[in-house]
Parts: C-alpha cells; sequence; structure tokens
C-alpha cells in the first residue's frame, strides 16, 4: 500500500503542543464515512484500480446503518417490477421526488441485491429457499428484503465491513474526525481531520492529534443528522458533520427542510423527559399486527385523528402522538391483546429493547414518542453522486439526490446508500488522479482540550429548540424564534476548543439554522414537512429548495437567480422563497 505518511509537525503550526502531531496521508480518492455508503463507495472505488482512505469517526461500521432493522426494498418478486417500485417511490416523495434518479434507483437495484449477496450478505429465504420478501406500508408488492427479521442492517454492514478489510487497496482510518474540507483553487483537494486516542467523545482531548489527508477526489459518506433533535432513533454520532462540511466549503445543498420522523420511539423511563441519545426504534409492524396507541388513562386517540387510525400514514401518526403530548399526556403502543405472548418471538429485537429497559410489552404497553429518524436533505448531487464543487462527491443519507423528495417510502434508504455508492465510486474512478501540492496546510489551531461539559450542555439546547420548534409541527414564529438563538450558538459553538465533541457541536449547529430557514421558506405542508400556519400543500411550491453558504451568509438558488453578497440581499432572496415581512436579527452570522 503505496501511502506516504510524514509524521512531523507543520513548521506553521506554532500553536500546536510539541506533541501533537500533523501527519499527511496522500491517496488516490478519500471516502468519508463507513455506514453502507462509504463502505460500498471505498470497495466500487478499490475494485476499479483506486487507492482509497476510508476515514470514519468510529469504529468501521458506525451510523444508522448497523441499526437498520425494517430492510431493503427492491423489485426482485415474480409479480413487481422498477417501475412499479418508482411508481410507489414518486408517491412517497410527494411531488419532488427526481424522476430520472428514481428510475436508477429502482432499475438498479436488483443488480445491486445481487452483488451484495454475491459479497456474502445473507438474506431471510422461504422454504424454497426464494428470497423471502416482505411487504412494507405504501408498499404496492411484496419487495423487502430482511435478514434475522429486523437484523437487516447489521449483516449488510458485515458483509461489506469484511470485504473493505480485506481489501488490498482500502486504508481504513478509524476514529478519525473529519473536520473541514481542504480546498485549493475552488476544488477539493482532501481534508483535514482530527484523530482521537480512543475515538469517544469523553475521550476527544486525550492524545488526539491533526491530520492532513490529500486526495483530488472526495466522497462524503457520513450519514443524516438525526442528532438535531432532542429525539432521534439515530445513534450519537450522526451529527451531519458531512453535510456542515460541505456547505462551509461552499457546496449547494437542498431538501434541508425535509426530516421524516418515524412515529414510534422506544421512551425508556431512565431517559424520559430528557433527551436520550438514540431511542430504540418500535417498528411500525406493531401496529400493523393490531397493537394501538393510547394515552396513559387508555384512551384510544387516533381514531378520532384519521379513518386509518394507527395505520394511517406514519406523518400523521406521528403528528397525532405529538398533539396528544403537547396536551401534557404520555403515549404508549399497547401490544398485550394484539401480540401479547408472542411478542419475543416475533419481534425480537423490539423485545430485547424493551426488556433492557425495564418494560415487558406482553404485560404492560410500550412508552414511545415520535423521533427524527431519516434526513431527505444533504448535499445537493446528480445521478452520479457529483456536488456542486469540483472534487467532491456524495452518497447515502448525506447527499440530497432528489430520490427521496419530500419524504422517503420505507427501505429505501439502504438501497440507495448501495445503488449511488456504487454509481458515486464509477464516476470518481473516471476522474484524473491529480497532483496535489504538498503545502496546503495552515493549521494554526489549538491542541484540544476537553471542554466537555460545556459543549453537552449546549448539544442539549440546540436539540432541545429544534425538537420544539423545527420538529413535526412549525410555524414562523417557533422558526424565528430559533433563528434568532442560533446566532449565540454560533459563537458558543466558535469559542470551544477543537475537539471531535466541538466539532459535532458546530456543524448541528450551522446545521440547525439551515433547517430552520428552508423550513421558514417553504410556505405549505408537504411530505415530512409541517406547517401549523400554512397546513395545505400548495401546487406552486412544488420544487426543491437549494442554499449554500457564503461567508456564512445563507444563499438562496435554484430557480432563483443566485444571491450572494450581503445578509440584506440574502434576507431577501429567502424572502422570495419564504414570502415577506420577516427578519429574525442576526441569524445569518
Ligand atoms: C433505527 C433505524 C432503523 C432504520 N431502518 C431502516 C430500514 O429498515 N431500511 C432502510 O432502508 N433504512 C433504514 N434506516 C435508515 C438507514 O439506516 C440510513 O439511512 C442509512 O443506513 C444511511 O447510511 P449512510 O452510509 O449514508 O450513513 P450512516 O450509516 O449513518 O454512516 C455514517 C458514517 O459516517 C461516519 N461519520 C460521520 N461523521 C463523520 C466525521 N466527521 N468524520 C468521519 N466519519 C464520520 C460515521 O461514523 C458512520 O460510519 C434506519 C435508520 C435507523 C436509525
Amino acid at each position: 500500500m503505496a501511502i506516504r505518511e510524514i509524521e512531523a509537525p507543520h513548521s506553521d503550526a506554532p500553536c500546536l503542543a510539541e506533541e501533537d502531531r500533523v501527519e499527511r496521508l496522500n491517496s488516490h480518492a478519500i471516502v468519508v464515512g463507513s455506514g453502507v455508503a462509504g463502505l460500498s463507495t471505498a470497495l466500487g472505488l478499490a475494485a476499479m484500480g483506486r487507492r482509497v482512505l476510508l476515514v470514519t469517526k468510529t469504529a468501521l461500521g458506525g451510523g444508522s446503518s448497523q441499526w437498520a432493522q425494517g430492510g431493503i426494498a427492491a423489485a426482485m418478486g415474480p409479480d413487481d417490477a422498477p417501475l412499479l417500485h418508482a411508481r410507489d417511490t414518486l408517491a412517497a416523495g410527494a411531488g419532488l421526488c427526481d424522476p430520472r434518479v428514481v428510475d436508477i434507483l429502482t432499475e438498479e437495484g436488483p443488480a445491486a441485491i445481487r452483488r451484495l449477496i454475491q459479497l456474502g450478505a445473507g438474506f431471510d429465504r422461504d422454504a424454497e429457499g426464494a428470497l423471502a420478501l416482505g411487504r412494507e406500508a405504501a408498499h404496492g408488492r411484496r419487495r423487502i428484503l430482511h435478514t434475522r427479521g429486523d437484523a437487516t442492517g447489521a449483516e449488510v454492514v458485515r458483509a461489506l465491513t469484511a470485504a473493505v478489510q480485506a481489501h488490498p487497496a482500502i486504508t481504513v482510518l478509524e476514529r478519525t474526525f473529519a473536520w473541514d474540507l481542504l480546498l485549493a483553487d475552488g476544488r477539493v483537494t482532501g481534508l483535514l481531520a482530527l484523530r482521537t486516542a480512543d475515538g469517544s467523545s469523553a475521550g476527544d482531548g486525550g492524545g488526539a492529534c491533526w491530520m492532513q489527508l490529500q486526495a483530488p477526489q472526495v466522497a462524503i459518506a457520513t450519514g443524516g443528522c438525526g442528532q438535531l433533535f432532542a429525539f432521534t432513533t439515530n445513534p450519537p454520532e450522526v451529527t451531519g458533520d458531512g453535510i456542515a462540511m460541505a456547505a462551509r466549503a461552499g457546496a449547494v445543498l437542498a431538501d434541508m427542510e425535509f426530516v421524516q420522523f418515524h412515529p414510534t420511539a422506544l421512551v425508556t423511563t431512565e431517559v424520559e423527559g430528557d433527551a436520550p441519545e438514540r431511542m430504540p426504534l418500535v417498528t411500525e409492524a406493531l401496529r400493523g399486527e393490531g397493537a394501538v396507541l393510547i394515552d396513559e388513562t387508555g384512551r384510544r386517540f387516533m381514531t378520532e385523528v384519521h379513518e386509518l387510525a394507527e395505520l394511517a400514514p406514519r406523518d400523521v401518526v406521528a403528528r397525532g402522538i405529538w398533539r396528544c403530548q403537547t396536551a401534557g399526556h404520555r403515549v404508549f403502543l399497547d401490544a398485550r391483546a394484539a401480540i401479547g405472548d408472542a411478542f419475543p418471538a416475533r419481534f425480537p429485537t423490539v423485545f430485547a429493547a424493551c426488556q433492557a429497559a425495564g418494560i415487558d410489552p406482553r404485560r404492560q404497553p410500550i412508552p414511545v414518542s415520535p423521533a427524527a429518524h431519516y434526513f431527505m436533505g444533504g448535499i445537493d448531487v446528480d445521478a452520479w453522486g457529483r456536488s456542486s464543487l469540483p472534487g467532491l462527491w456524495a452518497c447515502g443519507e448525506a447527499a440530497s439526490s432528489g430520490a427521496h423528495g419530500a419524504n422517503r417510502l420505507a427501505s429505501n434508504s439502504l438501497l440507495e446508500a448501495l445503488v449511488f455508492g456504487a454509481r458515486t465510486a464509477e464516476d470518481m474512478a473516471q476522474a484524473p488522479v491529480a497532483e496535489i501540492p504538498d503545502d496546503l496546510l495552515r493549521p494554526a489551531l489549538p491542541a484540544p482540550e476537553p471542554a466537555l461539559a460545556a459543549a453537552a450542555e449546549l448539544r442539549r439546547s440546540v436539540r432541545r429548540l429544534m425538537w420544539d420548534h423545527a420538529g413535526l409541527v412549525r410555524d414562523a414564529a417557533g422558526l424565528r424564534a430559533l433563528l434568532a438563538t442560533a446566532g449565540s450558538w454560533e459563537s458558543a459553538a466558535a469559542a470551544l476548543p477543537p475537539s471531535r465533541t466541538a466539532g459535532e457541536l458546530r456543524n448541528l449547529v450551522c446545521l440547525g439554522q439551515l433547517v430552520a430557514a428552508c423550513s421558514l421558506a417553504r410556505r405549505e405542508s408537504r411530505g415530512a414537512h409541517y406547517r401549523a400556519d400554512f397546513p395545505s400543500t400548495d401546487p406552486l411550491q412544488a420544487r426543491r429548495i437549494r442554499v449554500r453558504l457564503e461567508r456564512q451568509d445563507i444563499v438562496v438558488e435554484g430557480d432563483l437567480d443566485e444571491v450572494s453578497l450581503e445578509a440584506e440581499e440574502v434576507l431577501a432572496a429567502v424572502e422570495r422563497v419564504a414570502g415577506p415581512h420577516w427578519r429574525p436579527e442576526g441569524w445569518w452570522r
């Protein structure tokens, strides 16, 4: 493996303590993130003869991928076809999918699954040995592949990780936090990363060093940003780092207002009232089997909300629960009558999570809450994963390709990570291997020190405010209040010494503002975005909102003429989408 490594403090880095090191690594391509998207991209690049540096802030395989339960959608059944899968995907996307991208997703899906099986991923099969295909809400056919019932993500990650570890052209840097992209003459030329001693947030002060990772091509596969919200099913490392990094480098982002909330995540007694790090999912299949939603008095409230009650669309159920909670109630999923003693055998993962929380779902109702689950927004990319910045690609949940529109169809995201991870690799491998000059690093940065308590406190307030004002039900007053507060977050986050904790916070603060600004800009309700002050869908707003940061201003792109310049003009540009008469103070700083 011909990777050059220089372990010497850079001469222009006076603030680095003597024992800190700046390492430089060169490669053909860098992939950031080791979920399904990052692993697929790295494998694709290596298969085409590229030397790859795979950078991940956790151990290999961290992120949401390993937690995916339901499965992977692909048109593989005898009664199914990519066209039918595309039709269901477009319907869920509520008018904002890119039909060309959806066609690619659904047509290339079956081949991506076959590649995965060749790599050794095992899927559940029927008695005849054929793939057992499940059916989920809003899918018109049985097309969900799964492993051991509800352990699909773990199996896919296992198979991909083994292949990555076995490939001699892939060098893996675990516990390495990508901090920012490096740019030269408007091109991405690598990234600055912080390598921590033990990879945990708590350990990010100890033994850390900066690394300059150079490559003419960088792929961001860092997942979504569920940790923006007080309640989320995403693990703690899903903090939108790659999206924020790309935004700071000037890349165009898209669909930032679209966050999917899952109706039922498990509320554990220890964390009730506070923000848990990650909430286990309580699968929709339980409601499909007849489990009902009740409040603490035993009242079944969804019958008053929608004619389909608990089987109403995901966002309707999530808002029904949210309204019940904001009226002061606690909400439970009652599976005692519908499933009862069969629970452990039929839903082993949920049963184990309940047990760990001290709940026996055979005898007790399960406390649940909606939780941020999937981010449809992200780095704006084309069908080959190309971003607006030369040298930068993105795939998986960090990217916004137009595959999901305003709402993701269940089980389409693992498929998207596989299909577009492979396409991203194919496109990157065709780009020329340019020489990167050696003198890019100017890390006038202080040595990392822990400022963990302050950062953790601020992270809690960001997540709480985002939940309250940019969560399931939004309105202009709340979003403006949020944006007005965000200025103080910025300065507090900027004052923290560099560490993984500080870096994640900085990224959450950046994305929080973008999500809030775009939510304010979309003056309608569509897909996963619900505005209490604009509850209807407006056909005139059936277009994607694209934004980018310029010197910390939010610039609206897309159908509008590109506007950058001063804050007043930026506000005016946002206003043209958001409508007139809003003036939050200081949010653009
Ligand atoms: C509980 C749960 C259940 C789900 N169930 C399903 C399902 O059944 N079907 C389905 O299709 N989808 C499901 N999803 C969604 C799906 O799992 C994700 O959309 C998908 O796995 C995203 O893959 P990814 O590779 O883009 O990101 P992730 O899997 O989130 O991986 C991101 C990677 O980036 C790394 N990273 C992040 N920031 C940095 C940084 N600064 N520096 C270095 N590395 C970084 C992380 O460590 C991680 O390795 C589920 C999600 C959750 C949370």
